[in-house]
């Protein structure tokens, strides 16, 4: 066995002072976002009635390549940061694998994922700005539940519109939130034109991200001190999530290891957007050269069988276009177990780095998933999220590939949170029941077609 520690830890100062702006030293810079009546790209003005000022001016932000993390952020992260790197030697052990298989556990939190990362850098601008709350949307419910803690901790207001179907199926998640202070509403709702709106056009729906976006946007826009925050997709989401890529890097470092492979889940891609941020920044700087897979539900497979091309970022269409991996902002996936894998899009950041080459990506089957996550349980002792068990399957299945080959690859995985509220998702495996529904070739091609045209 070697020298390196079962999990290697950082001590508290060595928690980054700033966030990394990887679109810094990207040479394409991602597209920008566009007004989707005029198709005009938008300026950060144009996006204050919707978010708070200073997370506008982030988003629009390709230069700077470091934002300072603010005093009272770092305050909170020393709660729950620097979170662990951990060498999986019972998961390599378990596999008979050379590979040495590592990975940065972010589910050490109340909220249980990395999403708290966001949400306390969000609260804080908005508190900065003298707002009395702010509203948004949650599928799952981790975001919602991960914004809450951060309202609470600031003393703002929380409106979260959580997708029907999970209001429905995850009491205890929707309660976490109201715990902390939150008001939640299943979306699509009535207390909105566009949750009324969608509710007239499709009947019983169950809802979708796109759907509560929608509303929770209505809501910011017409209630005074409101603004609308967002827990994945976006610019600004993924600067915030640098701090577990420089966190991962600076514990590499320590223990003078080199990543050879990279490994993450994509939802909209934050987590892995801030995972690989510091890695990406050097092989565009020609610095290094790293493997990077995202790894996304077969249900729900924006960068492997979506187009690159302008879409709404909700199913009211009432926010911007931005230009992304998509499935069609009206593609409804099936029910997969992996919520915060749900949304039609991805980040406009990945998908332009996935666009010239700087990472692949891959999708894979839910029973594979949960077979990986619970293999991975009994050996790391940990409970994963099904979210974060995708990038556990392809780690796995990578490092049994090195074993075929003999080579002893460095592979880095993002552990992004655990499964305990996910326990229906682990019944349904444990019975048999679980279904790896795929979307047809056709039931995409249809949701791309209603893609606006620029
Ligand atoms: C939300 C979530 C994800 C996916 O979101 P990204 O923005 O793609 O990171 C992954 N894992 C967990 C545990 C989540 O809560």
């Amino acid at each position: 066995m070697s020298d390196i520690p079962y999990k290697v830890y950082l001590s508290e100062n060595e928690i980054p002072s700033a966030w990394y702006n990887v679109r810094a030293d990207m040479k394409n810079k991602p597209a920008p976002l566009l007004n989707p009546g005029t198709g005009e790209a938008l300026k950060a003005e144009d996006l204050m009635p919707i978010f708070c000022e200073e997370l506008c001016k982030q988003e629009m932000n390709n230069d700077d390549k470091w934002i300072d993390i603010p005093g009272e952020v770092l305050d909170f992260y020393k709660m729950y940061r620097p979170s662990p790197l951990v060498r999986a030697y019972c998961l390599e052990k378990a596999l008979g694998t050379p590979a040495h298989i590592y990975y940065k556990f972010e589910g050490n939190n109340t909220s249980g994922s990395h999403k708290l990362n966001s949400a306390i850098a969000q609260a804080y601008y908005a508190k900065k700005q003298g707002l009395k709350g702010v509203t948004t949307e949650t599928g799952a419910g981790q975001w919602g539940t991960a914004l809450s803690m951060a309202t609470a901790y600031f003393g703002l207001d929380c409106q979260v519109y959580m997708v029907k179907v999970s209001y429905e199926q995850k009491p205890f998640r929707r309660e976490v939130m109201r715990t902390y202070g939150a008001t939640v509403t299943p979306s699509p709702s009535m207390t909105t034109n566009v949750g009324r709106k969608i509710n007239e056009q499709f009947p019983g729906t169950d809802g979708s991200l796109g759907c509560a976006i929608s509303e929770a946007v209505e809501a910011a826009t017409s209630q005074e001190g409101y603004r609308y925050v967002l827990g994945s997709v976006l610019n600004q989401v993924l600067l915030h999530q640098s701090v577990i890529g420089l966190e991962t890097k600076a514990a590499l470092d320590k223990v003078g290891v080199k990543a050879d492979m990279i490994i993450g889940c994509a939802g909209g891609g934050s987590n892995l957007g801030g995972l690989i941020s510091p890695f990406v920044g050097e092989m565009l700087r020609g610095e290094n050269q790293y493997e990077i897979i995202a790894v996304e539900p077969a249900s729900c497979p924006s960068f492997t069988r979506g187009s690159y091309v302008y879409d709404f970022c909700d199913t009211g269409r009432v926010c911007p276009l931005a230009k992304m991996y998509t499935l069609g902002s009206n593609f409804m996936p099936a029910p997969n177990h992996a919520g915060g894998l749900r949304y039609h899009g991805m980040s406009s950041i990945l998908s332009q780095l996935y666009a010239d080459g700087y990472m692949k990506a891959t999708s894979v089957k839910q029973t594979d998933v949960f077979a990986a996550a619970e293999q991975f349980a009994r050996v790391e002792g940990i409970l994963p999220a099904p979210e974060s068990s995708h990038a556990i399957r392809v780690a796995i299945d990578e490092a049994l590939k090195c074993k075929e080959t003999g080579e002893a690859k460095n592979i880095v995985f993002g552990l992004t949170g655990t499964g305990y509220f996910d326990l229906v998702a682990y019944q349904k495996f444990n019975d048999g029941e679980m279904s790896d529904y795929i979307p047809t070739d056709d039931d995409i091609a249809k949701s791309l077609a209603q893609c606006p045209k620029f």
